[in-house]
């Protein structure tokens, strides 16, 4: 453990105001703050951090206040009703930061700030694509959108099947995939072990000199699953789009009876610009720091509720939550709790990205002791820490006196975890990340990144129990005296992410640094 006093004793007045304040409502808490507030008031103690065990917290209390009285639909109704879609350098992206900003400061957080950073910037204008040539007519018209960070393009080819466009299929197609615009099934085939993701296929794709990529949905019914082509800075090298179910299905058949030509057309805007994360502290008596985040930016279809209105509901919510309970209790965590919200994680992580490396420049990522990142949240099912058994017993005690306040969560901890949210960036420098797992509805399967992602499919009381059941295991982060969890070393990085099977993509996007 580091434990480095800060310097600076912000909350000491509030402290003392606030247990005047509050000791009507609370007075069997009474006694415990007033001794221990006579320690924190005491110049001279002040240099003693001290943490409190799990069992001393209150932690079903805690949680079941934040339920009591969520603000997530209210928030809600800001976020998704009046701002809706938040792009990325766009001024529904700015509005969203602001409102962020707004609540976090209402909240009461410490250093609220934005955090600027560049980003390539994109938004859509027009996609088509029609069939020139085909043995078999295709009827209709076809339902296409471009992915993001792909340019302006015009191209006529040959299309190509090459099934859900994995490294083994590209291969095994070989030449036959040079001058063609491939056709893929978003997914991957059951039984291969891991998601592949789009950007990955795209890479594929265009390293075997495809002219243009076009993902299928695997879900009947007319949604077109868009995303970004590319986590890297730049523009995709070859149009990139993607269709629907039916339109997929219709291609594939012609394919079937031979040879089909197709014109893809994609028209979109893209410029290198500023975005900002949106952050807040509830500061420690240390400089070690429990982050919780979620990202704020969304797609342009819809209005992200599910991706990720949810999170940054739950985010918002757990900040209020803890807020009020510093402040009402005058308890200072050991650990400083640092709330995020970050932009351009749509557009390849960006706020994350630049969040992380900002930190390691100032040598400050040691410090992040564990990092919470909420990504699509319902309700929650139970905890976990990525690659990380030894964390089970601590999060059996946080578990406890929330299951016996009535939360559901199962008892079993998952130690696994993924990419592609944004988490990665801390996970890369081998941060701890726990997790809060949680169910979705079941009409919002398969709607992320589509035009069906509006609010009501998400889960708003589900949200609200995440929340409050992240505030629990974050307020246990920022005072366990001592983690279990440790920042692993440069080599015991590369040996966790093989171990949670994230070699391959991290390999292909040219971020595997351990050999
Ligand atoms: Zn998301």
């Amino acid at each position: 453990m580091r434990f480095r006093p800060v310097r600076f004793f912000h909350s000491e007045s509030r402290g003392l105001f606030m247990v005047h304040a509050s000791i009507v409502r609370l007075l069997p808490l009474v006694v415990a703050i007033t001794l221990a507030g006579c320690g924190d008031f005491d110049p001279d103690a002040a240099a003693t951090p001290e943490g409190r065990a799990i069992e001393e917290l209150a932690l079903g209390d805690l949680a079941t206040r934040a339920l009591a009285d969520h603000e997530v639909s209210a928030n809600a109704d800001v976020l998704l009703d009046e701002i809706g879609a938040r792009i990325s350098a766009l001024p529904s992206g700015q509005e969203a930061q602001d409102f962020a900003e707004e609540r976090f400061r209402d909240y009461g957080l410490d250093n609220v700030r934005q955090e600027p950073f560049e980003l390539l910037a994109w938004d859509r204008r027009d996609a088509s694509l029609t069939v020139t040539e085909s043995a078999e007519a295709v009827s209709g018209e076809l339902n296409v959108l471009s992915l993001g960070h792909v340019g302006s393009y015009e191209v006529e080819a040959l299309l190509l099947d090459a099934g859900y466009g994995t490294a083994e299929e590209i291969e095994a197609l070989g030449d036959a995939v040079e001058g063609t615009i491939v056709l893929v099934d978003v997914g991957s085939p059951s039984g291969y072990g891991r998601g592949v993701h789009r950007t990955e296929k795209v890479t594929l794709a265009t390293r075997a000199g495809a002219v243009g990529f076009i993902q299928v949905n695997d879900r009947e019914g007319p949604l077109v699953p868009i995303g970004v082509a590319t986590l890297g800075d730049e523009p995709t090298e070859i149009p990139a789009a993607a269709v629907d179910y039916d339109s997929g299905a219709r291609l594939t058949a012609a394919l079937s009876a031979g040879d089909v030509r197709v014109r893809l057309v994609l028209e979109n805007w893209m410029e290198r610009s500023t975005a900002a994360n949106v952050l807040g502290d509830i500061l420690g008596q240390t400089d070690e720091v429990i982050l919780v985040g979620g990202h704020l930016d969304s797609w342009d279809l819809a209005v992200g509720a599910v991706d990720n209105g949810s999170g940054t509901l739950a985010v918002l919510d757990a900040a209020r939550a803890l807020a009020r309970h510093v402040e009402e209790t005058g308890e200072q965590p050991l650990r400083t709790l640092r709330f995020a919200l970050w932009m351009g994680e749509e557009l390849g992580l960006y706020g994350s990205n630049a969040h992380v490396e900002a930190m390691m420049r100032e040598q400050l990522v040691d410090g992040y002791a564990a990092v919470l990142n909420l990504d699509v949240v319902g309700d929650p099912v139970g905890f976990g820490a990525m690659a990380r058994p030894e964390a089970a017993d601590f999060m059996s005690r946080v578990r406890a006196p929330l299951v016996a306040s009535g939360f559901e969560l199962d008892e079993d901890h998952s130690t696994g975890g993924g990419i592609y949210s944004d988490h990665q960036p801390f996970l890369l420098q081998g941060v701890p990340i726990v997790t809060v797992r949680s169910r979705q509805l079941p009409e919002a399967a398969g709607v992320s990144h589509t035009t069906a992602d509006t609010r009501d499919r998400i889960d708003e009381e589900g949200i609200a129990r995440s929340a409050a059941v992240s505030a629990a295991l974050l307020w246990a982060l920022a005072n366990e005296p001592e983690l279990p969890m440790e920042s692993w070393t440069e080599e015991e990085i590369g040996v966790k992410l093989e171990e949670l099977g994230v070699r391959d993509p991290l390999e292909r996007a040219g971020d595997w640094r351990w050999d």
